[in-house]
Formats: C-alpha cells, sequence, structure tokens
C-alpha cells in the first residue's frame, strides 16, 4: 500500500506533523526506538503554546539569574510572559502518537530507517522490518540526519549545542532556590585550565532550572564547531554538581534521570529538500541560534503541515516547490543576528568580560540596558530600534577587538557571513523596491533559510 506520506523519525516534529496530516493523509512513522520517547525536555516561551498544547504544560520559568566565578550576579523576573512553562514530554509525545494512530494513520517503532529511493511516482524506503512506499518522505530524524548526510548536504557552517544533564531530586529541599528559577549562564574558575579563554578551549556553561520544590533539570552545556562526546561531558557535569563550591545545594541531589543531547544553533542558508524528500525539526536545523527548537516546531507545525497537505493535494512534490514550504515569521531580521552574537558571547566570553555585560543591567552602569531586552533576543522578540539600543550598550562597553577575541579567528567569517546575508538581503530587498523592481528575489529557489519577516 502507498501512504501519502512516510515521516522518518518518532520525536517531536516527526509526530508534531504527522499528528496534523493524519487528520487528512494517511501517515506512516517509522521511529529506531519508541516514539515519543525522548531523553530531551523542553522549556519554551508562552506565546508557542496553544490550546491543543497547554493542557501538557506545566510551571515555568519566571526568574533568570547569572552568575560568574569572579563575582557577576544577576537576578531579574521574567516580564515578557508571566512564565516560560515546560513542556511535559512524557504526556505531549504520547498524546501525539495516540492522536495518529485514532486518525488511523501508523506509528512503527524499532524500525530504523536504512535507505531510500525517490522514482516518478513515489519514494520507497528500506527498513529494519521492511519495505514501504509513500508519496512523499519526511525526515524528522533529528540532527544526525543520514538522509541529509546522503544528500550531501553540508552542515560546514553549524554550530552546535552539547548538552548533558540531569532531573534530579532535592530530598532536604532547594538550599535558597526558588521554583521557576532559571540559572542563565553560571561560569567556574576551575571547570578548564583555561576558563578565562574561549571557544577553543570548550568552557562549559552550568544552567539549571528549578521544575517544583524538590525537583531541578540542571545541565551542562557547549556551545562549539564540533559535537562534545557524551563521555567528555559526563565527567564534567558530575564535578560541577558533586564538588563546585558555587554548587552545594545540588551536592546531596539524587539523579532521577539523564538528559542529554545535541542540536544544531540555527545558520541562515540551508537546503531544506529535495525530490519528494522535505526535512523538518532539527534535521532541517529549525532552531533560533540559541536553540529554541521545541519553540519552533510547537510554533510551526501546524502551518507547515497545512502547507504539506497542499502540496500533497496538487501533487506538487518536486523540489522547488517543497524547498519553498518552510515560513518561519519573525518581525525584523536583526533578531536572528543579535540572537547569534548575545549566543556566542554568553557561551564564550571570559567570566570578566561576562562581569561587564552583567553590570550593564546595573541601574547604576553608565551604559544601562533594561534585562528585558535579554528576554526579547532569548525569544527573537526585539524591535530594530532595541537591537540598535542593545548593540550600541555593548559597543560602548567593549571594543569591537574585545569582541572579536573571544572566538576563534576561522568563526568570525561565518557569524560575519550570517549578518551579511540577513543585511544583505534586506539592503537589496529595500533597493528593488525604490527601483519598483518588486521584493527581493532568492538567489536559488531550492535554498531557503525558512526565516520570514515582516
Ligand atoms: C537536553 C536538551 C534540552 C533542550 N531544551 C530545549 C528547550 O528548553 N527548549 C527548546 O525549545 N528546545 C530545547 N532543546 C532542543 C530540542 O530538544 C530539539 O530541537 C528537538 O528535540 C528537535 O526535535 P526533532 O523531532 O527534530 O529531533 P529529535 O528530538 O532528535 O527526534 C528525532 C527522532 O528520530 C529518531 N531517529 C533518528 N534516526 C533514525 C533512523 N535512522 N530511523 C528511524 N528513526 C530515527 C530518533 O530516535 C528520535 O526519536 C533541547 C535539547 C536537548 C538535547
Amino acid at each position: 500500500m502507498q501512504y501519502d506520506a512516510v515521516i522518518i523519525g518518532g520525536g517531536p516534529a516527526g509526530l508534531a506533523i504527522a499528528s496534523e496530516l493524519s487528520r487528512t493523509r494517511r501517515v506512516l512513522v517509522l521511529e529506531k526506538g519508541m516514539a515519543g520517547n525522548t531523553n530531551r525536555s523542553w522549556f519554551v516561551p508562552l506565546n508557542v503554546v496553544d490550546d491543543t498544547v497547554r493542557p501538557f504544560t506545566y510551571g515555568g520559568v519566571t526568574r533568570f539569574l547569572a552568575n560568574t566565578y569572579s563575582g557577576g550576579k544577576a537576578t531579574w523576573n521574567a516580564r515578557q510572559f508571566p512564565r516560560y512553562p515546560y513542556v511535559d514530554e512524557k504526556r505531549l509525545l504520547p498524546h501525539w502518537v495516540d492522536t495518529i494512530r485514532a486518525n488511523g494513520s501508523e506509528v512503527v517503532d524499532q524500525c530504523e530507517y536504512r535507505s531510500h529511493q525517490v522514482k516518478a511516482d513515489g519514494v520507497t524506503v528500506d527498513t529494519a522490518r521492511g519495505q514501504f512506499t509513500a508519496r512523499l518522505l519526511i525526515d524528522c530524524t533529528g540532527y544526525n540526519s543520514q538522509i541529509a548526510k546522503q544528500y550531501g548536504i553540508s552542515r560546514a557552517s553549524y554550530y552546535w549545542w552539547s548538552v548533558f544533564g540531569a532531573i534530579g531530586d532535592h530530598p532536604n529541599g532547594l538550599d535558597g532556590m526558588q521554583v521557576g528559577d532559571y540559572m542563565l549562564w553560571q561560569t567556574f574558575a576551575d571547570t578548564t585550565p583555561n576558563a578565562d579563554t574561549s571557544l577553543q578551549q570548550g568552557r562549559p556553561l552550568f544552567e539549571y532550572e528549578i521544575l517544583d520544590e524538590r525537583t531541578s533539570f540542571s545541565l551542562v552545556l557547549y556551545l562549539r564547531r564540533e559535537i562534545m562526546s557524551r563521555e567528555f561531558m559526563e565527567p564534567v557535569f558530575n564535578r560541577i554538581i558533586r564538588e563546585e563550591a558555587a554548587t552545594s545545594a545540588f551536592h546531596s541531589m539524587q539523579v532521577k534521570e539523564l538528559k542529554y543531547g545535541w542540536y544544531p544553533s540555527a545558520s541562515v542558508s540551508q537546503e531544506l529538500a529535495r525530490e519528494r524528500v522535505i526535512f523538518a525539526g532539527d534535521a532541517a536545523c529549525w532552531t533560533t541560534p540559541c536553540g529554541w527548537g521545541m519553540s519552533f516546531i510547537l510554533n510551526n507545525y501546524r502551518d507547515f503541515s497545512a502547507r504539506l497537505e497542499q502540496a500533497l493535494a496538487g501533487d506538487q512534490l518536486g523540489r522547488a516547490h517543497l524547498a519553498a514550504i518552510p515560513h518561519f515569521r519573525f518581525r525584523e531580521r536583526g533578531e536572528i543576528v543579535l540572537n547569534a552574537l548575545m549566543t556566542h558571547f554568553l557561551s564564550n566570553a571570559p567570566a570578566p568580560m561576562l562581569d561587564r555585560f552583567i553590570n550593564l543591567f546595573n541601574d547604576t552602569s553608565p551604559n544601562h540596558i533594561d534585562p528585558i531586552y535579554c528576554e526579547k533576543v532569548f525569544t527573537l522578540d526585539i524591535t530594530t530600534a532595541e537591537v540598535h539600543t542593545v548593540l550600541g550598550a555593548i559597543l560602548k562597553e567593549f571594543h569591537l577587538k574585545e569582541l572579536f577575541g573571544i572566538l576563534q579567528p576561522d568563526d568570525y567569517l561565518l557569524l560575519v557571513e550570517e549578518a551579511v546575508a540577513f543585511v544583505g538581503e534586506s539592503v537589496v530587498g529595500e533597493v528593488r523596491q525604490w527601483l519598483h523592481l518588486g521584493g527581493a528575489k532568492p538567489v536559488d529557489p531550492t535554498r531557503n533559510n525558512g526565516f520570514d519577516f515582516a
């Protein structure tokens, strides 16, 4: 039997899209493990949570903190949203599996994808459980997509987030930490021999979220060009939660569940489709530079699925048509650039520079910035005027040379290229408007960064 769509990967992207598409189409989801079983967990901005998803959220981040070993401290309450809710991954993903099955479509576990062949009228997929055919293949296999690799889709310009942490039980209480706390970045003098330097040495950030009166999610986080191994991260995490004086609240924490993984930090120019094949979720770098992958999925899966439905209805499953499907809406181009710059700065700047950055939030600082801008950058909800305000304050505080000093020379160009791609596109667009030539046309219709700006 030929399905309308075969979705490879039963993570949040595959299940969310299948739950929508299966309302009108016969869909087959193939998962190498157990669909809906994940070792990740998420908090998201409130505006991506609709009525369907809301029952599967709880609690949320209400207070942001920063703390460096050399003395910088900041605390502020969330203002952009009253809370940034946690998605209950153990309930939402199984709910999507049930929805897909209730809609008459299929989810097959222990069914690893091996290869596929595209023909004129469909796609044949070889798996650990035999062959399946469909009109369209949707690759939702995540950060390590073999399908993208087979097509030679380059990840050379990607940065990667590597995360290792644990859900922990605090039987003796939270020791001063509050439910709703989110430690945005904490650094330690002795985590690496070169904690004062940068990316090259891979200084980890320590973050934690306080989920309820006795439960935390704590983690170490790296933003680098290469993927850090679990073997590398696990001992770093253990040392931080067991030995650092500044984490005494975690020393008696009992680990309940390990949470780890890798995900891309958004890049601007991607191939999002091939003939009868489309990529979604981490496999298509559906994220922001700071890593809101789940947020992206919740924000986009309905619209994406509705466009896929139209493509299926019109039998428009060629590469260029599919590549034009993703539309991730943001107000301003500068949001992405600033989010990327801030993300790299916070992940890699030495502690004394972070202290100066933290001090910008202090009312007495001559270059004072309202911390609301941090949240606005974080959630891609900042206007161009506000981008100028933030960049202006940062550039008054730091010399450009200092800012570039936190990156490897090879990386300057990547960031500059990203900035030029966005700024260039918008400038070309404006000039075309002046000359009455219409909006900027994409150079290559098979490449689409997915981002739409109002
Ligand atoms: C620890 C951690 C915390 C995070 N926190 C947040 C957060 O707070 N907020 C946020 O917005 N985002 C967060 N993210 C990012 C977010 O988790 C990802 O962007 C999101 O999971 C991507 O979903 P996906 O379905 O594309 O990929 P995945 O979640 O990776 O799912 C891919 C699925 O495909 C399956 N698969 C892979 N290969 C095959 C194959 N060959 N055959 C069949 N099946 C296959 C896998 O088993 C898996 O089930 C976090 C990520 C991690 C690791």
